[in-house]
């Protein structure tokens, strides 16, 4: 029979590789915690509607990359695409934003039906920071500043470029709209067929276009931060003045409008080159009236969500993985005969007590001495404990070190564990 498989674009994460995920995910945390950032978790399916009302009906997302499905109520659910709108429904739901101010994070797969390709999944993750309740350009500051100390905690500083713009509120992108519309009306035949239907639907997308026609059209367009309104054009100001204080540097893209509908003002990418086509590592900004069109009272924020794989193999590609960050243990305990699995055990236990954080990993399924050493050697261990027959007569067991040049040595099972946290101690 045929075996069934994995769906395209859902991978699975093997042992080889979850130490770098658990390495990864260690180093955003600990930033985060440090920043003073809550953690969240939301379930990975919501009501189809909270998207659509949020994302917005004439996204990529919402008009092609959804995974939809009736339940057995017949109510249509979706997985959820990103975690912005399920943030926002949590944290309103739960009394989280009247009157107060929050700084969320949370972080777990997404689902969006895209072609497959490096860097492009069906089933993603992401690491996903909501910030709610603040108005002013020093949260969006403290937000790329807090992803700048991530870049170097994991050794991208020279990676990862900012790129930054302010697209407006809803009233000044409705008139620069109108003046894309004008201009591109021109150009209308020349357009990729997807920008041609944007701009009926949705013009400030075809920005984002990646056709090249396209954007030699583009680059005669009308300019969007000539139609920013004065308070926008003030936030953006004072940011950029936060970004130069604090040595954060950035570039102003004029271009940069993101994918979803709920953005204004504020918008972001942090961008390498080093992954070719998909170098967006992290991408957000504000969403001032997310919120209240969600049916919430109105509540400033601004957000943003980074990709993990994509992060994942750029530490990879770069070889910024620490080599410590594996799966090798530090003792093998091996054990020759009945009576010696006792002991072993009991070593283990010992050992584990008295190295916390170290890999203990005691033998199991018997077998010739010749083949646990062999298991030994190919865990990683620095060292083999040895119990055989021997061993259990003299209550001791062996230490054998398997990367030195250096004698076996005969210890006593009770101070196994405080000989070899001694031997440990400066590794
Ligand atoms: P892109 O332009 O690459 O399609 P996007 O604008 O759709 O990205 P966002 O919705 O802003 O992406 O998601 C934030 C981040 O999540 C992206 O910058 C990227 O790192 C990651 N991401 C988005 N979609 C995928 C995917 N299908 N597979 C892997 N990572 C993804
Ligand atoms: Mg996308």
């Amino acid at each position: 029979m045929a075996k069934i498989q994995a769906i395209r674009g859902m991978n699975d994460i093997l042992p080889e590789q979850t130490p770098v995920w658990q390495y990864l995910e260690a180093r955003v945390r600990g930033v985060l915690q440090s920043y003073g950032y809550q953690e969240i978790r939301m379930p990975v399916v919501e009501h189809t509607e909270l998207f659509r009302r949020s994302i917005g009906e004439v996204t990529d997302i919402v008009e092609k990359e959804m995974y939809t499905f009736d339940d057995r109520n017949g109510d249509s659910l979706t997985l959820r695409p990103e975690g912005t709108a399920g943030c926002v429904r949590a944290a309103e739901e739960h009394g989280l934003l009247f009157n107060q101010t929050r700084r969320l994070w949370y972080t777990g797969p997404m689902f969006r039906h895209e072609r497959p390709q490096k860097g492009r999944y069906r089933q993603f993750h992401q690491f996903g920071v909501e910030c709610f309740g603040m108005d002013g350009p020093d949260i969006d500051a403290e937000l790329l500043i807090l992803t700048s100390r991530l870049w170097q905690a994991l050794g991208l500083e020279a990676h990862a470029r900012l790129e930054i713009n302010s697209i407006g509120t809803a009233e000044a992108r409705a008139e620069y709209r109108q003046a894309l519309v004008d201009y591109l009306g021109d150009y209308r035949s020349d357009l990729d067929p997807d920008s041609q239907r944007r701009l009926l639907t949705n013009p400030l997308r075809i920005l984002d276009s990646k056709n090249t026609e396209t954007q030699r059209i583009l680059e005669k367009a009308p300019s969007l931060d000539e139609y920013l309104d004065d308070e926008s054009r003030e936030h953006f100001e004072q940011l950029t003045a936060m970004l130069d204080a604090a040595g954060v540097p950035y570039t102003v893209n004029n271009r940069l409008v993101r994918g979803l509908d709920y953005y204004g003002k504020t918008v972001f990418e942090w961008v390498t080159d080093s992954l070719g086509a998909q170098g967006t590592i992290c991408a957000g900004g504000r969403y001032d009236g997310l919120v209240e069109q969600l049916g919430g009272r109105p509540t400033t924020a601004v957000g943003f969500a980074m990709g993990v794989e994509r992060l994942i193999l750029l530490l990879e590609t770069l070889e910024l993985v620490p080599p410590d960050v594996n799966n090798e243990a530090d003792v093998y305990v091996t054990a020759m005969g009945e009576a010696a699995v006792s002991a072993a055990f009991r070593a283990s236990e010992a050992i584990r007590s008295a190295m916390p954080g170290r890999t203990v990993v005691t033998h199991c399924g018997g077998g010739s001495f010749k083949s646990q050493m062999k298991k030994a050697d190919r865990s990683g261990a620095r060292v083999a404990i040895i119990i055989g027959e021997n061993e259990v007569r003299d209550g001791a067991v062996g230490v054998k070190y398997l990367r030195e040049e250096r004698d076996q040595e005969q210890v006593s099972l009770d101070k196994v564990g405080s000989h070899l946290a001694s031997q440990f101690a400066n590794t």
